[in-house]
C-alpha cells in the first residue's frame, strides 16, 4: 500500500469508500508520477486528496405530526483549481462525510475531464426523503439551504441533484437560495425549465452514458442496436439510459430499485418505461408495480444474504449499472463475465468495486468508470450555467448535440491517454491520468494554497 493511502486510512479510517476512490486514482497515476517526478516533490497527492473546505451542520426541521427532527449535513468542497465547486447534492440515510468525500474526489477528475471550467465538490445529508409528504421535503429543504446558502454562489459553490435529489428538491432548494440570497443567480444546476434550467439536464447523465457506451462498442466494430442490456437503478440516470438505449434500438431488459428488480424477457419498450418514469417521478412508488400492471415482466426481491444480486445472473451483452456505489462486487462481475458481456458502462458513481473491474479488465471487457461514462450530467450542467449567465436557452438539439461531442470528446481523450501511458484500451487508467494531469497542473501553477 502506498504511503498516501496509509496516511489517509490511518487519518480517518472509517472512510471506506473514500478510500477506494483514492486507491484507484493511486493505482493509476504510477506512470505519470514516473514521468513527472516533480509531481511528487511538490506532494500533490498529499495536497488533492485532501479537501480544501468541509463543512458539517445541524439540519432541524418539522415533520407533519409535528415532532422535530434533526439531521446532519454535510458541503465537502474538494478542489477548486479548475473552477468553482460543483458537484451533487445526495439525501439518503447512508450519507455520511467518507461517502460525500469520494463524490467529491470523483467529482473534481469527471469535471476535468469534461474540459469546462469547474473543480470539484459534493454535499447532502442522511434524510430519506423517499415516503415524506411533499410539505416535509419543502421543509427539510428549507431548513437545509438556511445553512448551505452561506457557501453557494455562481462563481463559488454550484450543486446539482444527485440520489435523492431530483426535480422537486431542486425546486424547493432553489426558492429557499433565492429567498436568503435575495438574487436570482444559476447558482444551483437541475432547474425546472420556466425558471433558468436548461433541456436535456435531466437526460444528460443517462444519454451522455449511452453516447459513451457507443463510441466504445465502434471501437471493435459494434453498435447498441440489438445488444442485450442490463441496466440497474430506477432514477434519473437509469430511466434516461434506458430511454436513450431503446432509441437506439438495444433491447433493456432490466431495472430495479433498493428493494429488487424486474426483468423483462422482451425488453422494455416505450410504454412500459413511461409507466415506470410516471410510478418512481410523479406516483413515487416502487419498482415490483411494473411487474403488477406487465404480465411479461417478473420481479424479485433484493436478497441481501445472496454472493450475487440476482440482477446480475441475467444474460446480456452490456451491463450499465446506474444505481449507487459498489453494486456490482467480485461475484457479480464473475457472474456476468460467465454469461459472455462485452461491456460494462458506468452510470452510477463507483457502482463497481475494485475487484470487479480488475475481473473486467482482466477479461478484456470494454469497461468505462463513471466518472468519464456519466460526466454528461456535469457536462450539461455547465451549460446550464452558461446559459444562465448569458441570460438565454438554447434549443434541446443544440444542448444534445453539444452533449455528444462533449461525450465523444472524453471518449477519445480517455483511449489516446491510456496508449500514451502505456495501457491502450484502458479507459479506468486514461480517464484517471488525462484528468489528474490537468488538474495538478493548475494546481502547481497557482502555488501552495
Ligand atoms: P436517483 O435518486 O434518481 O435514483 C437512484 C436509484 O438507485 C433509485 O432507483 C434507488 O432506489 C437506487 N438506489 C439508491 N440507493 C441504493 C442502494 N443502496 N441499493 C440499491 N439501489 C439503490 O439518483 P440518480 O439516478 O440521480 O443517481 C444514481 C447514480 O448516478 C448515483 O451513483 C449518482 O451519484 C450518479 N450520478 C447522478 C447524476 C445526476 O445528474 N443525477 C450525474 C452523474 C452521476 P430506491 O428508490 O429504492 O432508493
Amino acid at each position: 500500500m502506498t504511503d498516501i493511502l496509509k496516511q489517509i486510512i490511518s487519518r480517518d479510517p472509517w472512510e471506506r469508500e473514500y478510500h477506494q476512490a483514492v486507491r484507484e486514482m493511486v493505482d493509476s497515476i504510477g506512470p505519470v508520477l514516473a514521468r513527472q517526478p516533480h509531481y511528487a516533490a511538490a506532494a500533490v497527492l498529499e495536497r488533492i486528496t485532501e479537501p480544501e473546505r468541509i463543512v458539517t451542520f445541524r439540519v432541524p426541521w418539522v415533520d407533519d405530526r409535528g415532532k422535530v427532527c434533526i439531521h446532519r449535513g454535510y458541503l465537502v468542497e474538494m478542489n477548486s483549481a479548475i473552477g468553482p465547486f460543483k458537484g451533487g447534492l445526495r439525501f439518503h440515510p447512508s450519507v455520511n462525510q467518507g461517502i460525500l468525500k469520494f463524490l467529491a474526489f470523483e467529482q473534481v477528475f469527471k469535471n476535468a475531464l469534461t474540459t469546462l471550467p469547474l473543480g470539484g465538490g459534493a454535499g447532502g445529508t442522511d434524510f430519506e426523503p423517499k415516503g415524506r409528504s411533499d410539505e416535509e421535503v419543502m421543509r427539510f429543504c428549507q431548513s437545509f439551504m438556511r445553512e448551505l446558502y452561506r457557501h453557494l454562489g455562481p462563481h463559488t459553490d454550484i450543486p446539482g441533484g444527485d440520489i435523492g435529489v431530483g426535480a422537486r428538491e431542486i425546486g424547493f432548494l432553489f426558492g429557499a437560495l433565492r429567498k436568503l440570497d435575495n438574487q436570482f443567480t444559476g447558482a444551483l444546476t437541475g432547474k425546472g425549465l420556466q425558471w433558468g434550467g436548461s433541456l436535456f439536464r435531466a437526460e444528460a447523465a443517462g444519454y451522455g452514458c449511452v453516447y459513451f457506451a457507443a463510441e466504445m462498442l465502434m471501437t471493435r466494430g459494434m453498435g447498441l442496436a440489438d445488444q442485450v442490456c442490463l441496466v440497474s437503478g430506477s432514477g434519473n440516470v437509469a430511466l434516461h439510459t434506458a430511454e436513450k438505449l431503446i432509441a437506439l434500438g438495444a433491447k433493456v431488459v432490466s431495472l430495479s430499485d433498493s428493494s429488487g428488480h424486474i426483468y423483462d424477457p422482451e425488453g422494455l419498450d416505450a410504454e412500459k418505461l413511461q409507466f415506470v418514469k410516471v410510478l418512481k417521478n410523479i406516483r413515487r412508488g416502487r419498482i415490483r408495480e411494473a411487474a403488477d400492471r406487465f404480465p411479461g415482466i417478473s420481479y424479485t426481491a433484493a436478497d441481501a444474504d445472496s454472493e450475487v444480486n440476482p440482477l446480475w445472473r441475467h444474460r446480456a451483452d452490456c451491463v450499465f449499472p446506474c444505481a449507487t456505489q459498489n453494486e456490482i462486487g467480485e461475484q457479480d462481475a464473475y457472474s456476468l463475465i460467465n454469461n459472455n458481456i462485452k461491456l460494462v458502462c458506468e452510470g452510477a458513481n463507483m457502482p463497481c468495486t475494485s475487484e470487479a473491474i480488475d475481473i473486467f479488465l482482466g477479461k478484456n471487457i470494454l469497461f468505462a468508470p463513471g466518472k468519464a461514462a456519466n460526466a454528461g450530467g456535469v457536462a450539461v450542467s455547465g451549460l446550464e450555467m452558461v446559459q444562465n449567465s448569458m441570460r438565454l436557452s438554447w434549443l434541446g438539439s443544440e444542448v444534445d448535440e453539444r452533449l455528444r461531442i462533449i461525450m465523444r470528446a472524453i471518449h477519445n481523450r480517455c483511449l489516446e491517454t491510456a496508449a500514451a501511458y502505456g495501457t491502450p484500451g484502458n479507459y479506468l487508467n486514461g480517464a484517471n491520468i488525462a484528468a489528474f494531469v490537468r488538474v495538478v497542473d493548475a494546481m502547481l501553477d497557482q502555488g501552495v494554497v
